[in-house]
């Protein structure tokens, strides 16, 4: 008897009738053994059950057509709008399939290309017209799929293909293999699982998948290996919290009354209710001797650093050091501001630890954190590097934390030490990807703002209200107040974000603020430069900063009330958010301006206008999602977990809740996973996530 593992390592060709060429050309699509076939799945379905000759078409109705590519044209209409016109014939008669203002369709199609659409036709002048109609390209098989396909059910398989395959070919050695092989592999998943769920048997969902009697069984097939792949994700997203809890020890750090008082007094307002939430949620976490790895959410402008200043002070009061760590070293020194400030009154020892330090200085500071003699240092990058060495280090708050990924994490902690971990992000983030990039964390939100933060009113300023908009911002300045103008980074210049900045500046200074200071910011300038810039803009001595998105992040200048973002297409949605943030944070109302051209499309500048009328920073994450998915918010290998293969997290977000509860109330079951019915999600578990997530075998 063979085991599965065996049989599904059989070469195609013992397990089909493959000819040689075809074994080939499966090879370049990676498909050599069975299980390689059995879980390629189709790209797509082809619904023949209507699919029609042009001659036979009706008004209004949904329905296919297949042809060839006659011709293709593209024209632009006037004002940023463009059409693109493909003509496709079949047994002598034409189609006209049209796109508007998706200049890119054009590219797709090139003259002879066989191919498939759906939707519902119009006539106009006497022919067809399909308007963005859903495309299929066949590929070079069109010919041979015409012939009585294997499976005689109207849905078709549409896979992969690669040159001289064809898709004919494809479904026939599908349709050979499947059936043999469907019930060959493991379930998973336990029979109450299966029940639970409502979840296909892995044979059925291979057998619907590939060979599928209608759409509602592709739909369950996909269900089932949706869950699955997320329910393995959430199940090593809970190991990992689990074994962050007992594989390692920090220090307990309670907040008692006397210390939650002493520190409340230095702190310059009362915490909102939110804040105080919070707070409480992570003094309970650092209480306790398991590992704090807690992410702290809120919006622009709601005031998380309160929240992690009261976490380091604990930390400190305890005799333990702790590090407060940001993205740039702008940010580090802006954070060492405010501590110190807040401290001036006690006798906490800090020091600040960033790239720019001179080399003495440097020197003395990590000989002050080896020795124990700072509480509290604020940095970067610099913090993880191997030289640091921290006496007792309790607490580590990570701000902004999308720059900084798992393995930054485990760069502090020495053998089963751990200290408390609180992460912060810059701006809310989609639900979907608080429960996967961020799944191993636990979660506290701050909902409200704090009192006495100004409205920011948003324009979209085309170039005929550009001359009012400034009128309007020299105004503001005259007032005493001061702007920021922000220009995205232009990828084709040659010098990068200097070139952007300068001609901006250029621009500005011999134009429309040709009256006022201006001085220029960008992540080309030294530590020192930068810092100077800053610094005199936050005294008042400059009015206007010209940035790149240096300034993006945290920064925190009460007087500063204009935003200016050039190019805001270039941006995306919650990076706009964040700009804006950077205004009406003191007593004066903020006013933030997007410049944009004439040339935006239609899309483009609907996007401007949900930005401009929205002021949630939870409603515009879940927008950027939505639109730009998930790889511009958080760069997924940051986080270093391996890409979904079918799920996604914009489509599948109703899948995923079900997924993590159901991964939740198992492990909970079985912590260990050490019951045989979990044996094989344990080892798929370890086998996807392992290496990734750091997992020790939980059995
Ligand atoms: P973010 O969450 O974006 O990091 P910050 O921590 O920079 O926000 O806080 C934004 C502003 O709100 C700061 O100027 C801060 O001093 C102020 N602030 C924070 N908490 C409170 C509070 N409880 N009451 C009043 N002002 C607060
Ligand atoms: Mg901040």
């Amino acid at each position: 008897m063979s085991t599965p593992v065996e049989i599904l390592a059989t070469p195609l060709v013992d397990a089909a009738n493959v000819r040689p060429p075809q074994q080939r050309q499966l090879a370049r699509l990676s498909l050599r053994t069975v299980r390689d076939l059995l879980f390629n799945f189709p790209r797509d379905y082809e619904d023949l059950s209507d699919l029609r000759p042009v001659a036979e078409l009706e008004e209004d109705v949904l329905q296919t057509v297949r042809g060839t590519v006659e011709e293709v044209d593209s024209r632009g209409t006037g004002f940023g709008k463009s059409r693109v016109g493909v003509l496709v014939s079949d047994r002598g008669l034409l189609l006209r399939a049209t796109w508007f203002n998706q200049p890119f369709m054009r590219d797709k199609f090139e003259v002879g290309q066989r191919v498939q659409m759906s939707a519902k036709p119009r006539m106009r002048g006497g022919r067809w017209e399909m308007t963005h109609p859903h495309t299929v390209w066949l590929g070079d098989e069109f010919a041979e799929a015409d012939q009585q396909p294997t499976n005689p059910s109207a849905l078709q398989p549409i896979y992969p293909l690669t040159e001289g395959l064809s898709q004919y070919h494809m479904r026939r050695i599908a349709a050979e293999v499947v059936p043999k092989f469907a019930d060959v592999p493991d379930e998973v998943f336990s029979p109450t699982l299966l029940a639970e769920y409502d979840l296909l048997s892995i044979g059925d969902a291979l057998r619907s998948i590939h060979l599928p009697q209608n759409t509602e069984q592709v739909e369950a097939a996909r269900r089932r290996f949706i869950f699955q792949e997320l329910f393995i994700l959430q199940l090593a997203l809970a190991a990992r919290r689990h074994q962050q809890r007992v594989n390692f020890r920090a220090p307990a750090l309670e907040a008692n009354p006397q210390i939650d008082a002493r520190i409340t007094r230095l702190l310059p307002f009362e915490f909102t209710p939110g804040q105080r939430a919070a707070v409480d949620e992570i003094a309970q976490d650092m209480a306790a001797t398991a590992p704090m790895n807690r992410l702290l959410q809120g919006d622009v402008g709601s005031g998380k650093t309160l929240v992690a200043v009261y976490a380091l002070l604990v930390c400190v009061a305890h005799g333990h050091q702790a590090a407060l760590m940001a993205p740039t070293e702008i940010l580090a020194r802006q954070h060492a501001h405010t501590l110190q400030r807040l401290l001036e009154q006690s006798r906490v020892r800090y020091r600040l630890l960033v790239g720019g330090l001179k080399a003495a200085e440097r020197k003395e500071v990590l000989r002050e954190m080896a020795a124990g003699e700072v509480d509290l240092v604020i940095g970067t990058h610099a913090l993880l590097e191997e030289k640091v060495q921290f006496k007792n280090l309790g607490l580590v708050v990570i701000d902004e934390q999308h720059k900084f990924g798992v393995e930054q994490r485990a760069a502090l902690r020495r053998g089963d030490r751990s200290p408390h971990y609180l992460v912060m992000t810059a701006t809310p983030i989609p639900r979907t990807m608080s429960m996967t990039q961020f799944g191993d964390l636990d979660v506290s939100t701050l909902r409200d703002m704090p009192p006495g933060r100004q409205p920011v009113t948003s324009y979209v300023v085309g170039p005929g209200e550009r001359e009012r908009w400034w009128h309007f911002a020299r105004n503001k300045l005259r007032e005493g107040r001061q702007a920021f103008v922000v220009t995205p980074l232009v990828e084709e210049s040659e010098n990068l974000a200097a070139a952007s900045v300068d001609q901006a500046f250029e621009n500005l200074t011999s134009g429309e603020l040709a009256d006022f200071r201006v001085d220029i910011l960008h992540g080309r300038m030294t530590a020192m430069e930068k810092d100077d810039a800053m610094e005199r803009f936050r005294r008042g001595d400059t009015q206007v900063l010209v940035a790149t998105t240096v300034i993006e992040v945290g920064v925190d200048v009460p007087n500063a009330s204009l935003m200016i973002i050039a190019s805001p297409e270039r941006f995306g949605i919650a990076q706009l958010h964040q700009l804006r943030g950077r205004v009406g944070r003191g007593t004066h109302p903020g006013y933030c301006a997007v410049l944009v051209e004439e040339e935006l499309n239609d899309t483009g500048r609907e996007r401007m206008q949900k930005f401009a009328a929205t002021s949630s920073g939870f409603e515009l994450a879940e927008l950027d999602f939505q639109l730009r998915g998930p790889g511009d918010l958080f760069g997924t290998q940051q986080h270093g977990l391996p890409p979904l293969v079918i799920a996604d997290l914009v489509r599948d977000a109703e899948v995923l809740e079900q997924a993590r509860d159901a991964a939740m109330a198992l492990f909970a079951s079985d912590p260990g996973l050490a019951n045989t019915e979990h044996a094989k999600l344990r080892s798929q578990m370890l086998r996807r996530y392992g290496a990734a997530l750091d997992l020790s075998d939980v059995g």
